[in-house]
């Protein structure tokens, strides 16, 4: 009788421990349409301090359920934006959507997965790139008690073509690109009704992107793709900005860097020199600009390059 006692307090006591010491990311929704909230991320890399609340998770309520866009960078961050989402309805999350591989987008899949037994959709990079057990980068950068309880599970569906998703008369309709744009598969997913686009990382604004896993020729090709679509709002992958200007910052850039890569590309000059003769100082006051704008330079170059010769 004592023993069970003892085991019980001391369940109730490690239960207590884990809430108080798990990660606080202070998740509030923003209301960006009718039925649509997002939570939206720093314009900052993933650190100790952030533990990986920089990216953009969405979630639309549908009659019966939420529909979840990009589940954010761990367990933890799906558990507490859950759990203020249930303050706006007491719904099941039924179905998930990842926009691309990148990992601060989709480690919080496996808190979906367990407590509602959610599909899993998105690109089959997604599996192909990413195994249970794998360190990846949130794994590397967050605090323990951020990635706590974190784990890399397989996506249910994978979008190889255009597809639609009836969800409680809400219609969705889901776009790979088709070319590597921001990675070698992204998808885009797109609200007829509301008139709202998910641009997944294809758009960003307030920051400069990271293009390492991209192409500047398929950035601008996904760029032509959304603005077929008739959207008054659009999410960013990262970035506070959605109305009608919020993919104007991402064009501008990838189309000045091609540009203006090009041009350093006819001049002859070397790899070594390109990223100081390519100047892009219109966007030095963004967020990230002294991380990945060089590289981005550096990549657009060697892209453009083999462009040329062929
Ligand atoms: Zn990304």
């Amino acid at each position: 009788m004592k023993k069970s006692i003892i085991l019980i307090a001391l369940i109730l006591l490690g239960t207590h421990l884990y809430a108080e010491n798990a990660y606080d990311y202070k998740l509030k929704p923003k209301k960006v349409s009718d039925n649509i909230w997002c939570f939206f991320g720093a314009l900052e890399s993933p650190t100790k301090a952030n533990a990986g609340n920089m990216v953009n998770s969405c979630y639309i309520k549908t009659k019966k359920s939420f529909v979840v866009i990009d589940s954010g960078p761990s367990y933890q961050y799906a558990l507490q934006a859950y759990t203020a989402m249930r303050k706006i309805a007491k719904f099941p999350v039924t179905t998930v959507i990842v926009t691309h591989e990148h990992d601060d987008h989709w480690l919080g899949n496996n808190y979906y997965k367990e407590t509602f037994g959610a599909k899993l959709l998105g690109p089959a990079s997604v599996d192909e790139n990413y195994k249970e057990g794998d360190q990846t980068r949130m794994f590397q950068r967050l605090p323990k008690n951020a990635i706590k309880g974190t784990k890399i599970v397989k996506l249910d569906q994978h979008i190889t073509k255009e597809t639609t998703l009836q969800e409680g008369g809400e219609l969705f309709e889901i776009t790979p690109v088709g070319q590597t744009a921001h990675t070698t598969e992204d998808i885009f997913i797109y609200l007829p009704k509301r008139k709202v686009m998910f641009a997944g990382d294809l758009v960003m604004n307030g920051r400069i992107t990271s293009n390492r896993d991209g192409s500047v020729i398929g950035q601008l090709f996904a760029h032509k793709l959304l603005r077929s679509k008739p959207w008054d709002i659009l999410i960013p992958g990262h970035g506070f900005i959605t109305d009608k200007t919020a993919m104007d910052e991402s064009s501008q850039y990838f189309s000045l860097l091609k540009k203006r890569v090009l041009k350093a590309l006819d001049e002859d000059i070397e790899a070594d020199k390109v990223t100081t003769y390519v100047n892009m100082n219109e966007f030095q006051d963004k967020a990230l600009f002294k991380e990945l704008n060089g590289r981005n330079i550096l990549d657009a170059f060697l892209e453009l390059e083999l462009v040329e010769e062929e």
